[in-house]
């Protein structure tokens, strides 16, 4: 019988009514599993729980909870052969981003999971992402850090929320579904990863100052001059189609040129969740290509930004991480 580890950040999934709306209250989520018989079942994986402090939602979630997450499955890693994590949905794509970089090596399931209603709610959605969530953590079938929900398992730095109600939350537009649980588990062999051979490694993240700025029609980029200094270590800037941005007299490239001369990294990815960056396709993208940006390719904007987190924590140059930020690493970009 295998044993898993869950651990409850907070989320919806284990939130209580208040007059306030809903919230996360310590000890509540224990009592919600335990009124589930099928997960004291025999036929389920043994698990024990861990409550992180405080319980948060996940808006709340920072980089310090991204460390103190993995650091619990360093910590406890050789003890159980899996690990869920329960987590809000807001922002789970970012934390299980953040998790596939931290964790190098990783060669048991990570499931991240949670839930749109609560679990003390009658029709909630979290019973069943709960269940399935251990038995795939149990299975060890998976080897990297991912997100199941709404029957789908996938990767965690493909997925993206998607649905504000919806009981399918994510989605993972550029990479396929690692496994979907319909009557069985079925398992995508060719999307998993092969077996590694290497001892696991834990790079915790500094709070490097990051920023994104979504481009729009008539943006105006002077007003965003003033948090372009060389403080700013890297900015992801979601341009529109396959990296384009408004050209004639806007004051955008002459920032990104100052951005990039102080050391900033910017990276370009794109509003549509689907398909990927191609510098240079339109003279409106060749532009920020030659004034020293990267191409996030097909990256989500919550894989651009942890990669950031990722690479500047590790202590490489300007020149090694916008190298690094074009070079798949775990799997979260597709290079043809
Ligand atoms: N606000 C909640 C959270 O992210 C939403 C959820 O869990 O679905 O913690």
């Amino acid at each position: 019988m295998n044993n898993v580890l869950i651990i409850n950040t907070g989320g919806t999934i284990g939130m209580v009514r208040t007059p306030n709306g809903y919230a996360p209250k310590s000890g509540h989520l224990l009592e919600q599993l335990d009124a589930i018989p099928e997960l004291h079942s025999k036929e389920m994986p043994v698990w024990e729980l861990i409550e992180t402090s405080p319980l948060l939602d996940s808006s709340n979630i920072t980089v310090a909870e991204w460390n103190m997450i993995a650091s619990i499955i360093v910590e406890n890693y050789d003890r159980f052969d899996g690990f869920v994590v329960l987590h809000g949905t807001d922002t789970m794509a970012y934390t299980a981003s953040a998790l596939s970089f931290m964790l190098e090596n990783l060669s048991k399931p990570v499931v991240l999971t949670g839930s749109q209603i609560p679990l003390c709610e009658i029709r909630s959605d979290g019973r069943d992402n709960v269940i399935t969530s251990l038995i795939i953590a149990a299975e060890r079938k998976v080897r990297e850090v991912c997100l199941f929900f709404g029957g789908t398992l996938l990767r965690g730095n493909r997925a993206t929320k998607y649905s504000a109600d919806g009981l399918i939350a994510f989605v993972s537009p550029n990479y396929p579904s690692l496994a979907e649980a319909g009557i069985s588990i079925k398992y995508n062999d060719t999307a998993l990863f092969s077996p590694l051979s290497g001892k696991l490694k834990f790079h915790p993240f500094e709070n490097v100052p990051i920023g994104v700025i979504k481009v729009f029609p008539g943006i105006q980029f002077s007003l965003f001059e003033s948090i372009m200094t060389e403080k700013l270590r890297g900015i992801v800037i979601e341009t529109f189609g396959a990296g384009n941005i408004p050209g004639d007299g806007n004051s955008l490239l002459p920032i990104i040129k100052r951005a990039f001369a102080n050391g900033t990294v910017l990276t370009v990815c794109s509003q549509c969740p689907q398909g990927a960056v191609s510098l240079g396709a339109y003279e409106t993208s060749g532009a920020l290509k030659r004034a020293g940006a990267v191409s996030g390719l097909d990256l989500t904007t919550e894989a651009a930004v942890s990669k950031l987190y990722y690479l500047f924590s590790s202590g490489l140059d300007k020149e090694e991480v916008k190298k690094n930020m074009e070079i798949p690493l775990r799997g979260e970009m597709t290079v043809t």
